[in-house]
């Protein structure tokens, strides 16, 4: 799913025009005032030539100071230009970068709302994700290099070269090979880097672990209570000593292959520096050319190594994040036209069956099922039956492999998600806790409608939530100055959150395990009345309050192995039968 290959220059080609669209005429701007920054080199070693040339023939003393004015003027117009111009195009590039950047996080957003839900069980796609996150911002930098490249980079030594090709093209010629060796260097850079972060990368995934092991708060009490302090953070020194080891290796290599290069480029510009000398001296080059290219020797080499080092090697470093954008971006999606659910008609599946990206086996197999208007139904099974797989393709959040779902009279396959979710509300075992107010942790079911505070209060008091400590407006969640609420509390909010958003089909997929028994019955069993009108859907492992669903459906390996009403299902031998006989005891002389 996620292999396709980049090459650079097709990444380069997308990212640019990914550029243009984004910034427009900030993005035109912005180059034309790289091409004018870049000839202002070119015309600053000119008019230094001029003035020195002015100076040299001034220096009998036959002259006043007016001789060299109009050159000294001309280059000082051009260094202010050169000024201004760097200052400008720095402005708008920070500007278009940072908006490129928002602009391209966005698009992933929004492509990552359309790829297939299922992708998101994927660890691989998940760690694919996380890289196309920081490679929007690769994206970005890679237009903007790619561009430099030609309106900065490509104009600075084309004008910078015809003027040494008109001065002496040995000059010229001896000049381009003293960059060989920088280049040979950034080769090497680049491939040990690559391979260094290559060995390293799983390294660094792991200590980043074991010090999450250690001090972050999902793990803190176990680490403690275990007293496994110790265990990681010996794994953590080792790993960590592990990494240090290689990167210190790397970099004394690279250290040594730098040093000979650079001598072989101090070379170079020696060579350069001795040529310039005999040209002046043999009258072919003037003074004031001398002193010009002399002065300007460094620069060049500067902004060489600027192009070698820093732009083209941190480009190369990170291609990688800007290919897995690229391929994020690229993925399939899932379409299809638009409608509105009915919810009269019911939902009715047929032959459907689903399997998890990269897993053989089917989590759910040629299975069909019709949910009634106004019908709730219980889905009951051991762990891994496939429950909450069959509840995702119900609602439509998973397009199953093959067969069909129809949902409210849409098939799920051939609609957009979207325009499915219209009309569904539901609560999974692993719903959110927001760190926002209690209100909004119940409105954000249903941000479609003003939040209405009656209503929150009808679905809080349905969902069984009471906290002393907490009004409507309370913050749930201490980083922000607020409060927390127990594992039970926030469930209840959770289903409360469920019965506030719109909906004419429901699905509660056991939202309730930190609740007990005889608790949940309650809550489904007024979950009951307020779906009496509508098609609802709970997945429970608690008998007790599957019984209170109009039909049962009992699952087992994918399948569909007992379908009746709870006095049917306990009247036959079977699976429901023997699971009822276990469970009976938690609800005796307690209802
Ligand atoms: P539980 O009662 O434990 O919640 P369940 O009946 O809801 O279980 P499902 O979660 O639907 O069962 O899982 C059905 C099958 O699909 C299991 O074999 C499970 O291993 C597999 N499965 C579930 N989620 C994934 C996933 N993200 N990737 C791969 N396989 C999965």
């Amino acid at each position: 799913m996620m292999n396709k290959k980049y090459g650079f220059f097709i990444l380069a080609g997308r990212s640019i025009g990914m550029y243009f669209r984004a910034a427009k005429w900030f993005g035109i701007l912005e180059q034309t005032l790289a091409i004018l920054h870049s000839f202002s080199w070119a015309i600053g070693i000119v008019a230094t030539q001029l003035l020195f040339d002015a100076a040299f023939r001034a220096s009998g003393g036959n002259e006043s100071f007016w001789y060299i004015a109009a050159p000294l003027l001309i280059l000082a117009i051009v260094a202010i230009a050169q000024q201004v111009l760097n200052g400008a195009e720095n402005f708008i590039a920070n500007e278009v970068s940072y908006k490129n950047q928002g602009q391209f996080m966005a698009k992933l957003q929004r492509k990552l709302q359309r790829v297939p839900a299922q992708n998101f069980e994927n660890t691989a796609f998940l760690d694919d994700v996380n890289k196309a996150r920081e490679g929007a911002a690769e994206v970005a930098e890679l237009a903007w290099i790619s561009l430099q490249f030609f309106t900065f980079y490509v104009v600075f030594f084309a004008t910078v070269g015809v003027y040494l090709f008109l001065l002496s093209p040995m000059l010229l010629i001896v000049l381009f090979i003293s960059f060989i060796p920088a280049i040979i260097g950034q080769y090497f850079h680049v491939k040990i880097f690559t391979k260094l972060e290559e060995e390293n990368a799983p390294m660094r995934r792991r200590y980043e672990y074991y010090q999450k092991a250690i001090a972050d708060r999902e793990f803190y009490k176990e680490t403690r209570i275990l007293g496994a302090f110790r265990y990681f953070h010996a794994l953590f020194s080792q790993t960590m000593l592990v990494v240090t080891k290689k990167i210190w290796r790397t970099e004394r290599k690279m250290a040594v292959i730098m040093l000979l290069l650079n001598v072989a480029t101090f070379i170079g510009l020696g060579i350069s520096t001795y040529l310039l000398f005999t040209n002046t001296m043999t009258g072919i080059i003037s003074i004031g050319a001398f002193a010009a290219v002399f002065a300007a020797l460094n620069h060049i080499f500067g902004i060489m190594d600027e192009l070698l080092i820093w732009n083209l090697g941190g480009i190369t470093k990170n291609i990688g994040k800007a290919a897995n954008y690229m391929r994020v971006m690229d993925m399939e999606e899932v379409d299809g036209a638009d409608g509105t659910p009915d919810f009269s008609k019911g939902i009715v599946a047929e032959n459907i069956s689903f399997s998890y990206p990269g897993r053989e086996e089917c989590a759910v197999k040629n299975l069909s099922l019709t949910i009634n208007p106004r019908e709730t139904i219980a889905i009951v099974g051991e762990n891994g039956a496939g429950k909450s797989t069959l509840v995702r393709i119900l609602t439509g959040i998973y397009r199953p492999d093959s067969g069909t779902v129809t949902i409210g009279g849409l098939n799920s396959t051939k609609t957009q998600p979207n325009a499915i979710f219209n009309g569904i509300s539901g609560v999974f075992q692993r719903y959110q806790r927001y760190k926002m107010t209690l209100a909004e942790n119940v409105a954000i079911s249903d941000t479609a409608i003003t939040q209405n505070n009656t209503e929150i209060n009808n679905a809080i008091s349905y969902a069984e939530f009471n906290e002393d400590n907490a009004n409507l407006e309370t913050m749930l969640s201490p980083e922000f100055d607020g409060i927390d609420l127990s594992g039970g509390q926030w469930q209840r909010l959770a289903i409360a959150r469920g019965l506030y958003r719109k909906n004419n089909f429901i699905v509660l997929d056991e939202p309730t395990a930190a609740i007990d028994p005889i608790e949940e019955a309650r809550i489904y069993n007024q979950f009951k009345q307020l779906a009496k009108d509508k098609c609802a859907v709970v997945v429970t492992h608690r008998l007790g309050s599957a019984k209170l669903a109009d039909r049962i459906v009992v699952m087992d390996n994918g399948v569909i192995v007992g379908l009746g009403t709870h006095s049917e299902l306990i009247s036959k031998d079977g699976k429901y039968a023997d699971m009822w006989t276990a469970q009976v005891t938690w609800y005796e002389n307690r209802s």
